[in-house]
């Protein structure tokens, strides 16, 4: 197999490279860098060939993707404060770049192309758990946007008969995180003695699931998915912030004192939770212990304090 993975030096993509390199595939990485990638997230993957470039540029497109068999896509603009500041970037590359690289996969005969979409493209649910049925309602311009490249993707197969297989998981965490998201950014903020900021009340809920068990979900709908399908990916976990942040405080030996109130966030999903019984006929369970996987995850960052130390950060603040 040969695989064009693109947004393959962000936190999930570059997992799935190091996974996919692993499974001897020939991988090349296509990634934008914007301020989320980190080349350091590729270190030692050997055998695969890096390329600088935009998912939005239909000509590096024509250039790069002839010969690969499988597409699979994380590239995305990803943080949904950032997306209320500004959504502009978000609809460039989660809508249209999308778009672009359906166009250039079809032209370059890809077999299989794969889009990592999210759980908050169904908007927020009280009780239960969505099945991949369920109508899109989402709430932010990312989770819009997301929903967008999601539907475009349907049609491509609808219109066009493409094999396009599409994700979508729940909250990731793990290794490599960018520092503005909640786990990094608190566990940082910890180890570095300063406070971390609670939205609101702090109930929202969200499913946790080790980005390990977010690469083989994909691998999984990757090697023996149905082409126009939809496969939630879940880990299991449902935690409240209050919950996840008394945790942290426990992981990082900090107390309550730490916790600073900062007002919610506009439209503020309440709770996410996907229902992923069609991927279980796949052979997909979480494996990844959350206990063990959190405290392996603090332990990352406080072992690697300079890649967090290194990496951009940008405007809004992190959640
Ligand atoms: P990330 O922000 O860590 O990485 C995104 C990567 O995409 C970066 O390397 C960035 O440089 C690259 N990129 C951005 N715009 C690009 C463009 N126009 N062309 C090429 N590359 C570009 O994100 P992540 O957390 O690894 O998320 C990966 C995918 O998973 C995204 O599609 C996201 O929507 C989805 N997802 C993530 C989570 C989560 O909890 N992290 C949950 C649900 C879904």
């Amino acid at each position: 197999m040969r695989a064009l993975v693109t947004g393959g030096a962000g936190f999930i993509g570059s997992r799935f490279v190091r996974d996919l390199l692993a499974e001897g595939a020939r991988v090349t990485v296509l990634d934008r860098l914007t301020y989320a990638g980190n080349l350091a997230n590729l270190e030692g993957c050997d055998r695969h060939t890096f390329v600088r470039g935009d998912i939005a540029d239909p000509h590096l497109l024509a250039s790069v993707l002839p010969g690969h068999d499988v597409v699979v896509n994380f590239a995305a603009e990803t943080h949904v404060d950032r997306s209320i500041a500004d959504p502009t970037a978000f609809l460039r590359t989660n809508v249209l770049g999308v778009q672009t690289l359906l166009d250039a996969a079809r032209a370059a005969g890809v077999t299989t192309f794969v889009q990592i979409s999210t759980d908050e493209v169904y908007g927020s649910i009280e009780r239960g758990s969505w099945p991949e049925t369920d109508p899109l309602r989402p709430n932010s311009p990312y989770a819009a946007a997301k929903a967008g490249a999601d539907l475009l993707c349907l049609a491509y197969h609808r219109t066009y008969g493409m094999d396009v297989r599409i994700t979508r998981c729940s909250n990731n965490y793990g290794p490599r995180q960018h520092p503005e998201k909640l786990i990094p950014h608190f566990v940082t903020r910890l180890l570095t003695g300063r406070t971390v900021p609670l939205y609101g009340d702090g109930g929202n809920v969200r499913d946790w699931l080790h980005v390990a068990d977010h690469c083989r979900g994909v691998r999984a709908v990757l090697a023996k998915g149905s082409p126009g399908e939809v496969y939630n990916i879940g880990g299991g976990t449902e935690l409240t912030n209050v919950e996840m942040t008394r945790l942290l405080l426990d992981a990082c030996g900090a107390d309550w004192s730490r916790v600073e109130r900062v007002p919610d966030r506009p439209g503020h999903d309440r709770r996410y939770a996907v229902d992923y019984t069609k991927i279980q006929s796949l052979g997909y369970a979480p494996e990844v212990a959350f206990t063990e996987g959190l405290a392996a995850t603090v332990a990352w960052y406080r072992d690697h304090p300079r890649w967090w130390a290194e990496t951009p950060t940008a405007a809004p603040p992190g959640s």
